[in-house]
């Protein structure tokens, strides 16, 4: 019996531990969503659909038409450090998507209802699966905790309910779910309403029109540039020095993730500087394609600061490249002022 209480003990103190493994992931409803989202990326989906409810915190719900999960993955799919985006071991240094580590979905059914409901192309049927702290949990007590057969088109949706429902100092540490939503919609770079989706064939101009509006997409200039010695490609749309803002807006992606990154922001920035009035801010839209090899994602648990190899000698070729463009406009307004 002493064994058993102690064993006891222990079980209860790793529900602790997962618990608080889990926190340092999922720090806000937003945190578990832009997993979530890049699971959806991850398994190849070209259209995501976003449903939010009181911040996140009620529900995060995010349906792709991505390849689906197996049903065979499902018992373990929520056990820490299961992935199926690590194969080999040389993988971890070439790794193209950011998540190779298994542990979003694990840490998330420790700290909320999550219920799966999954379809590949080779099963004529969905499946759906419910979690509890890692493991497969029956729909409501006393059924079986079995995956069900389920109607459903290709593709994952993921329901996350209760967000931190057992992490009650955490939840009281959110005080408004309106605050958690705008971090959501801040995230999504635009858009209202509870549901957002994404069209899969949308070109960035087109998205940044749709999202901030034509008064910025009309003034953007497109810039590329890239260097086989420090292995990147930099493209991207630049507001003119005709059009300014409050606040900098930076849309920046690495490998198609969206990112952040505090240095390329203040380069950006000092690019600007001369060719705006003092309170004038730039929007700049970057894509950046790095030798995957160079990146390193995991500087942060939640995965938005990003470092790279010769960050410095990337962001000059970025920064001097726009500030050929600005200049290039700058003096054809001149020049057509003068004539
Ligand atoms: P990671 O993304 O780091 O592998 P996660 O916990 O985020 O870890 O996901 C665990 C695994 O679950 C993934 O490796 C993937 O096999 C599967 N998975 C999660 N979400 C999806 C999805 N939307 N579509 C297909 N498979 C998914
Ligand atoms: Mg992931």
């Amino acid at each position: 019996r002493r064994i058993q209480a102690s064993l006891f003990t222990l079980a209860s103190r790793m529900d602790v531990v997962n618990k608080i493994a889990a926190g340092e992931i999922i720090v806000a409803p937003v945190h578990a969503l832009k997993e979530l989202i890049e699971n959806a990326v991850d398994a190849g989906a070209t259209s995501l659909e976003v449903l939010i409810k009181d911040g996140g915190l009620k529900l995060l719900q995010i349906t792709d038409n991505g390849h689906g999960i197996d049903k065979g993955d499902l018992p373990i799919l929520c056990e820490r450090f299961t992935t199926s985006k690590l194969k080999k071991f040389e993988d971890l240094s070439s790794i193209c998507t950011y998540g190779f580590r298994g542990e979003a979905l694990a840490s998330i059914s420790h700290i909320a209802h999550l219920t799966v409901t999954t379809k590949t192309k080779d099963s004529s049927h969905a499946w759906r699966a419910h979690y509890d702290s890692g493991k497969l949990s029956p729909a409501k007590p006393g059924q079986s905790a079995d995956p069900k057969p389920i109607a459903g088109r290709g593709g994952t949706q993921i329901s996350v309910e209760d967000l931190f429902y057992n992490v009650p100092t955490r939840r009281r540490a959110f005080r408004s779910t309106s605050d958690e939503y705008n971090k959501i919609i801040d995230m999504k770079h635009g858009d209202s309403g509870t549901s957002i989706s994404v069209q899969a064939q949308a070109s960035a101009i087109g998205r940044i029109r749709q999202i901030h509006g034509g008064n910025v997409a009309n003034e953007l200039i497109q810039f590329s540039t890239s260097d086989d010695r420090w292995g990147f490609k930099a493209v991207g749309w630049a507001t003119n020095a005709n059009y300014h803002i409050k606040k900098t807006t930076l849309l920046l992606f690495i490998n198609n993730r969206s990112v952040e990154s505090s240095n390329i922001k203040k380069a950006v920035e000092q690019t600007y500087s001369t060719f705006l009035p003092k309170s004038g801010h730039p929007f700049v839209y970057l894509s950046l394609e790095i030798d995957p090899q160079r990146v390193d994602v995991n500087v942060h648990p939640t995965k938005r600061e990003v470092n790279f190899l010769n960050e410095d000698e990337i962001i000059q070729c970025v920064c001097e490249t726009i500030r050929g463009k600005l200049a290039a406009v700058d003096t054809s307004r001149t020049f057509m002022t003068q004539t």
